[in-house]
């Protein structure tokens, strides 16, 4: 175990670091866009409409699909593809992915994909956007792309960009909304189409006071600055009740449905199609 001196730095030699530094080592060897296809595919997860149970949207998310005993999880992909620069090339690679998979599903419903930081400092990445939805021949209302607050501080260029790409008509959600240092400042600057509440205040919404004011606050935020709203990380059905009677509209998690590969959201549809 490390053990921090007396100046809170740590000591050198440590068996642990070294291990590290050999994983973040390879994860970054890993992450090579030559490989996608072997290493890594995507899966997503529905968003529910929670008056009429029915799915309206699905958000990709990239799972490691190579060997077991290289296991990397998913923010982990993330990091190493940020650090080695791949980011631009990965994140487009999983919007073609998501666009093409979607192709093939009932065309009600939206797809979402997440966009980091880096993408978005990079002028071009609307450009990419746009050439993703003609080579795929969706509209760009059908498509959602999620950004969280981080990536959006560090430069007004990434604003810039997103409102290049709002412009075309793709929505833009705010993820984990309420985890971040300027939730507010930045709805002041950018017309966002949706907050994704974080699943920190959902977890809490049914059993602790002020959780479930801030919950019941930032919808109402939402109806005041006709934003739709909707609450990430349902796992119970006292998640799901507690958030109906506050109102909220719309719901994403483990209980209402994991993340799956492409051909069980197919089947999902179809099931739900029968049913209707
Ligand atoms: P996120 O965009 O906030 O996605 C939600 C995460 O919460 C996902 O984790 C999902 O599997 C998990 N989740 C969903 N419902 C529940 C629930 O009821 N309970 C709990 N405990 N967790 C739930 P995952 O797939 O591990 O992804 C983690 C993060 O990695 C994502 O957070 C996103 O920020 C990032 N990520 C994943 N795929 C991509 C991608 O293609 N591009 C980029 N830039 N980031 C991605
Ligand atoms: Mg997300
Ligand atoms: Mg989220
Ligand atoms: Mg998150």
């Amino acid at each position: 175990k490390a053990k921090k001196d007396g100046r809170g730095r740590y000591q050198a030699f440590d068996d642990s670091n070294a291990s590290e530094l050999q994983r973040s080592k390879k994860m970054r060897a890993l992450v090579k866009q030559d490989t996608y296809a072997e290493t890594l595919t995507v899966h997503y997860q529905p968003m529910v409409c929670l008056q009429t149970a029915k799915d309206y949207c699905f958000e990709a998310l990239i799972r490691w699909n190579g060997s077991k005993s290289e296991y990397m999880a998913p923010i982990d992909i993330i990091q190493a593809a940020e650090q080695n620069g791949s980011i631009g090339s990965l994140g487009n690679w999983v919007l073609n992915q998501a666009l093409k998979d979607h192709q093939g599903w009932d065309g009600t419903t939206r797809i979402a994909v997440n966009v980091s930081p880096r993408q978005l400092g990079n002028s071009g990445f609307a450009a990419q956007v746009l050439a993703a939805l003609h080579r795929w021949n969706l509209p760009p209302e059908s498509l959602e792309l999620e950004v969280t607050e981080t990536a959006l501080l560090d430069e007004s260029a990434s604003i810039a960009e997103l409102r290049k790409i709002k412009e075309l008509g793709v929505q833009i959600a705010l993820d984990d909304f309420g985890t971040g240092y300027s939730s507010l400042t930045l709805l002041q600057h950018f017309a966002f189409d949706k907050l994704k509440i974080d699943r920190s205040f959902v977890k809490l919404v049914d059993s602790d006071t002020l959780s479930h004011e801030i919950v019941g606050s930032v919808l109402e935020l939402g109806r005041k600055l006709k934003i739709e709203t909707i609450a990430e990380g349902i796992e119970t059905e006292r998640h799901l009740a507690a958030m109906k009677s506050l109102g909220c509209n719309m719901g994403q998690g483990y209980l209402l449905g994991k993340p799956m590969p492409k051909q069980h959201v197919a089947e999902r549809l179809l099931a739900a199609e029968k049913v209707a």
